[in-house]
């Protein structure tokens, strides 16, 4: 790890894992050296005119981690908890993710430390456009290519996209993904994460039980991914009985009633969608976040932030599948728990590649300035995300006491290092 990087929990499981999956995989321990490092760290600070006069300067990042797959990838997180060693884990976890996921690129991660909620339109702007300035010499459409992630949407990517175009003199649609569709985004961006996440969560019902028909899900997180997710897995038969927010949890044993309000909110900007989700329905929100764990369902998707089941909770969990909507939602002590309870986790890298598989699908659109149709991008989306399940299900089943995660972490390693070797860098 660079001494830069104040170590916290969320990077020391990462970096845990990740050595975990050199040991498995048989790779050299020098991998380890190298990809516990990222190669590049841009720290730079934000000012904001506030719409009350004063100036506030905030404080972001730019975590480059590893490029011997391809250009830098990956989001930008708006949170006013944020830290560079979040940004490090969430950058090495996107080196991983995009390798597995067998597309051009490496792994990038971008944060700034605010709380969106808390600016008005305007001041956001403000922000994401001084962000841009400020990393404007290290990324491009070959280079590193950013996109959403926590706090940020297609508006924010909207705004940067054209910062950026301004700076080039020229427009530059593919330096950013999961832009809207009047800017060179594709309509499928917006929910296909979730919409990946209830893919493969359904390829993992059939795998474990012969079929998803009528399991039940409960969902923590109503964000991007979580509401998309509930979309998705109620269109393809799964009941889902809960999901929460940072507000409480919504519950109905019988199945939730949600995709017709989410469609309706797509482009609403942060609706109370989960007390319209409870009303709908004419079920009341427990004022308890952490009772999403608790639910007697088959699946419980985790789709809000990091860390999320760990130690103290695990013991909660009820279901027999995780899907990790969000990156870095279990900590390693409340898998080996899930493990021994025989819980199976499909992890973050496999289960919400989605997201940037889309990303990449973008990208190829305006590298090209050709554009897609919604039917023919889903497909493409939908072939890899079940091409990626097939790989990691088939080397999980062959090896004999591996999680989910070490079978697609050691894939992931594997392709990395061939490229690194290729390369002639270890
Ligand atoms: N932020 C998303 C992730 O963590 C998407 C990244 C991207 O599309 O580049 O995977």
């Amino acid at each position: 790890m660079l001494s830069v990087t104040q170590m916290n929990a969320f990077l020391g499981n990462t970096l845990q894992l990740l050595r975990r999956s050199i040991e498995l995989g048989g790779f050299p321990p020098e991998l380890y050296e190298y990809l516990s490092r990222p190669k590049r760290i841009l720290a730079v600070s934000i000012p904001v005119r506030l719409d009350g006069g004063g100036l506030a300067f905030f404080e972001g990042y730019r975590v480059q981690h590893n490029d011997a797959l391809g250009p830098y990838k990956g989001g930008i997180r708006f949170h006013p908890e944020v830290s560079l060693a979040d940004d490090v884990a969430l950058a090495t976890i996107m080196t991983l993710k995009d390798s597995l996921a067998g597309i051009p690129y490496g792994g990038a991660k971008g944060a700034v430390r605010v709380d969106p909620r808390r600016l008005s339109p305007r001041e956001l702007e403000e922000l994401s456009r001084g962000y841009v300035r400020a990393v404007a010499p290290l990324i491009g459409d070959e280079l590193d290519i950013p996109a959403p992630d926590v706090g940020t949407n297609s508006q924010i990517m909207a705004w940067m996209a054209d910062e950026y175009s301004k700076i080039a003199g020229r427009n530059v649609p593919g330096v950013f993904t999961a832009k809207p569709p009047e800017l060179w985004g594709n309509p499928v961006r917006e929910y296909s994460t979730g919409l990946g996440v209830a893919v493969i969560a359904v390829y993992a019902a059939k795998a474990l039980w012969g079929s998803s028909d009528g399991k039940t899900a409960a969902i923590q997180g109503f964000g991007n991914v979580g509401r998309w997710t509930a979309y998705w897995l109620e269109k393809m038969g799964v009941k889902v009985v809960a999901v929460s927010d940072v507000n409480g949890t919504v519950y109905k044993r019988g199945g939730l009633v949600a995709a017709e309000l989410i469609e309706k909110n797509r482009n609403a900007r942060g609706p109370d969608l989960l007390s319209q989700v409870a009303k709908y329905n004419d079920a009341s929100i427990a004022q308890d976040p952490g009772a999403v764990f608790g639910i007697d369902a088959d699946i419980l998707v985790p789709a809000a932030l990091e860390n999320a089941i760990t130690e103290d909770n695990v013991k909660l969990v009820r279901a027999k599948l995780v899907v990790e909507g969000a990156n870095g939602p279990t900590t390693p002590e409340a898998e080996k728990a899930l493990y021994e309870r025989g819980v199976v986790v499909v992890p973050d890298v496999l289960a919400n590649a989605g997201g940037v598989v889309m990303s990449y699908l973008e990208w190829v659109e305006n590298l090209q300035w050709v554009m897609w149709d919604e039917e023919e991008t889903r497909a493409r989306l939908e072939k890899i995300m079940a091409d990626n399940f097939k790989r990691v299900h088939q080397r999980w089943v062959q090896e004999k006491g591996w999680t989910v995660r070490d079978a697609a972490y050691v894939i992931a390693v594997e392709r990395i290092y061939r490229a690194m070797k290729a390369r002639g860098w270890i």
